[in-house]
C-alpha cells in the first residue's frame, strides 16, 4: 500500500495542503487548497495533473482552522485514496535563534514555539493551528515543523544584527531572513546542476509576491534582504521593502496613523500595487499600457539590482545568480532587466535561453552565470521529514 507525507503551509484565511510521496523526488500526488477561511471556506483538491477531483463548501459561521483540519482529516480515506498517511510536516515562518533545522513537535516545542508569535505575529499562529489540530485528533501522527528562517542561522554574527543598543539585540530584535526552504531546495537543485557552482558565490532571486534574494556560499546562506520580518529588503506584491524608518515616524505624526495602519500600509497597500495604483501581480503589469505599470516594474526591477549589488559586496564577488518563484520562473522581461543591470559583474544573458526558461540563461563565456531554478517549498518540507522520520 502507498505511504504519503502531508506537507501543510497554512496563512491568515488559507491552507494549503500536498500529499507527497515518501521517497526521492518526493512527488506531490494531490494538493488541496482550503481558502476563504472566516468568509466562505472552499476546499479544493487537485491531482498530480492539477485536474480537481474533489471540491467541498462549508459555512462560514464558526470555521477557523482547527475547523478546517478536522474536516478535511474527516475527508481522509477520500483524499487518501487508499494510501497510508506516516506524517504531517509544516511550514513555519519563525524558528527563532533556536531553531536552524526542522525539528519533530513535542507538546513543549509547540510552546516554545508558541512563545515566538510577537516576531511573526501575522504568520505563526495560523501556522501553528492545524499543529495543534493535528495533534488533538490523531495524537500518534508523527508532525515535523520547517522553519523559513532556519537557513540562515549560518550567518555570521554581524550580519544578524542591526545597529540598535545591545539590549534590543538580546531581546531578539534581529535580522532573522526568511523563504529559508525555498532557497534549500534551490541549493540542493543547484548542486544537480551545476556542482561547481553550487560550492562558489551565488544569489538566488526568489521572486514571487513575496520577494527576497539570498547571498550563498557553498550552498549556506551568508546574507539575505529579509530582516526581523518579511517586510524588509526588496520592493514585492504589496510590501514596500526596505524604507527609511524615518518616514514611519514623519506619517505618525503627520497623519496620526497607528501601528496597525502603518502594518497594513508596508505590508498591503504598498510594493507593486501601491507604486502601480493596479494591481499587486506582474502579468497584470507587464500588460499594462498605463505609465504607472510601468513604473512599479522599474522600480522593482531597480531594487533587486541595488541589493544584487550588496549582496555581491558581502560575498566578495559573485558566480551565480539564480531565479526562481512566480515572476523569476516565469517573466522573462524581469529576468533580462535584471540581467542587464548585472553586466557590470560579469553577465551576458542569452536571448534565446532566457526566453526558454533555462535552467541556465547565461552566454556561454559569461564570467557570471545565470540560471532559472523552479523552487518547492513542500518539496523541501516533505525531504526534511523522511530525513528526521528515518
Ligand atoms: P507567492 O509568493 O504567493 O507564492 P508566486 O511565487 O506564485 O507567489 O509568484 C506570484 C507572482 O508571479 C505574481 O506577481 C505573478 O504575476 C507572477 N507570475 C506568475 N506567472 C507569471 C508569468 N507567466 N509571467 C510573469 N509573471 C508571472
Amino acid at each position: 500500500m502507498a505511504e504519503l507525507f502531508v506537507v501543510v503551509n497554512a496563512g491568515s484565511s488559507s491552507i494549503k495542503f500536498a500529499l507527497h510521496e515518501i521517497r526521492a523526488p518526493f512527488k506531490a500526488r494531490r494538493r488541496g487548497l482550503i481558502e476563504g477561511i472566516g468568509t466562505a471556506p472552499h476546499l479544493r483538491l487537485r491531482d498530480a495533473k492539477g485536474e480537481t477531483v474533489m471540491e467541498r463548501r462549508w459555512p462560514a459561521e464558526g470555521f477557523d482552522h482547527a475547523r478546517a483540519i478536522a474536516e478535511t482529516m474527516a475527508l481522509g480515506p477520500e483524499l487518501l485514496n487508499g494510501a497510508t498517511l506516516l506524517g504531517a510536516g509544516h511550514r513555519v515562518v519563525h524558528g527563532g535563534l533556536d531553531f536552524a533545522g526542522p525539528v519533530r513537535v513535542t507538546p513543549a516545542i509547540l510552546d516554545r514555539l508558541a512563545l515566538l508569535s510577537p516576531l511573526a505575529p501575522l504568520h505563526q499562529p495560523h501556522n501553528l493551528a492545524p499543529i495543534r489540530a493535528i495533534a488533538d485528533l490523531a495524537p500518534d501522527l508523527p508532525q515535523i515543523a520547517c522553519f523559513d528562517t532556519g537557513f540562515h542561522r549560518s550567518q555570521a554574527a554581524v550580519t544578524q544584527e542591526f545597529a540598535l543598543p545591545r539590549r534590543m539585540t538580546e531581546a531578539g530584535i534581529r535580522r532573522y531572513g526568511f523563504h529559508g526552504l525555498s532557497y534549500e531546495y534551490v541549493a540542493t537543485q543547484l548542486a544537480a546542476l551545476d556542482p561547481a557552482l553550487a560550492h562558489g558565490r551565488v544569489i538566488v532571486a526568489h521572486l514571487g509576491n513575496g520577494a527576497s534574494l539570498c547571498a550563498m556560499r557553498a550552498g549556506r546562506s551568508v546574507a539575505s534582504t529579509m530582516g526581523f520580518t518579511a517586510a524588509d529588503g526588496l520592493m514585492m506584491g504589496t510590501r514596500c521593502g526596505a524604507l527609511d524608518p524615518g518616514v514611519l515616524i514623519h506619517l505618525m505624526d503627520t497623519e496620526g496613523i497607528d501601528a496597525r495602519a502603518l502594518e497594513s500600509l508596508i505590508y498591503k497597500e504598498s510594493g507593486l500595487l501601491g507604486v502601480s495604483g493596479i494591481s499587486s501581480d506582474m502579468r497584470t503589469l507587464r500588460a499594462s499600457p498605463d505609465p504607472h505599470a510601468a513604473e512599479a516594474v522599474a522600480l522593482f526591477v531597480h531594487r533587486i539590482i541595488r541589493e544584487i549589488g550588496s549582496l555581491a559586496a558581502a560575498l566578495g564577488g559573485l558566480d551565480g545568480l539564480i531565479f526562481t518563484a512566480g515572476i523569476g520562473e516565469n517573466d522573462v522581461a524581469t529576468r533580462a532587466e535584471v540581467s542587464a543591470g548585472c553586466a557590470w559583474l560579469g553577465l551576458t544573458l542569452d536571448g534565446a535561453r532566457n526566453a526558454a526558461g533555462g535552467p541556465r540563461i547565461s552566454a556561454d563565456g559569461a564570467r557570471l552565470s545565470a540560471w532559472v531554478v523552479p523552487t518547492d517549498e513542500e518539496g523541501m518540507i516533505a525531504r526534511h521529514m523522511a530525513e528526521v522520520l528515518g
